[in-house]
């Protein structure tokens, strides 16, 4: 069922990004920010989508993403500045490894670095990270409140061991035995 699972609520930065976002006021950049290439008709300029700046074809690449997490195909094309690449793919890399872990508090980690510092990772693994978030974070409150449940199941025992105690000293006590 679709709508049992979690939607994740971060979306891509292009969609709500304004014109008055500082790297469109680059428009004039006249060289790549990486390499200091000049940008002319023969070395075109490209678009970073995370960073809005502006870099050669060396210093950028281009691939295609899914648009949705419920994606088929992907569908929207998006140029990153390799320092961007690089930074979102490491974002990933450390995400699956911390989500392989199944530690709440390591992927909560991996999910936090990535949503303050708003890193545009695959739509399709923010969502099931947001799912195993989720289910790790049950499993955590189910495993606290089971062992509280545990500690009060001490609780009685103690009561129940008091109680077989007592009995044990009032039949004592009915044998006329003193106890110390
Ligand atoms: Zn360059
Ligand atoms: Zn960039």
């Amino acid at each position: 069922m679709r709508g049992s699972t979690p939607r994740s609520t971060w979306r891509p930065r292009w969609k709500s990004r304004t014109s008055s976002s500082p790297g469109l006021k680059a428009r004039n950049t006249k060289k790549c920010v990486l390499c200091s290439s000049k940008f002319d008709f023969k070395n075109i300029r490209y678009y970073c989508d995370s960073c809005t700046r502006f870099f050669c074809i060396n210093c950028s690449y281009s691939q295609w993403v899914f648009e949705d997490q419920d994606s088929e195909e992907k569908e929207r094309p998006v140029c990153r500045c390799l320092t961007c690449y690089k930074k979102i793919q490491e974002s990933e890399e450390n995400l699956r490894q911390a989500m392989s872990t199944m530690n709440f508090h390591t992927v909560d980690k991996a999910l936090n670095a990535i949503i303050s510092n708003n890193i545009d990772i695959d739509v399709k693994l923010r969502h099931d990270a947001d799912v195993c978030h989720l289910k790790l974070e049950r499993e955590l409150d189910i495993r606290s409140f089971i062992e509280s449940v545990a500690a009060v199941e001490d609780y009685k025992t103690i009561l129940k061991s008091v109680k077989i105690l007592n009995d044990k000293v009032e039949a004592a006590k009915g044998l006329n035995v003193d106890l110390d």
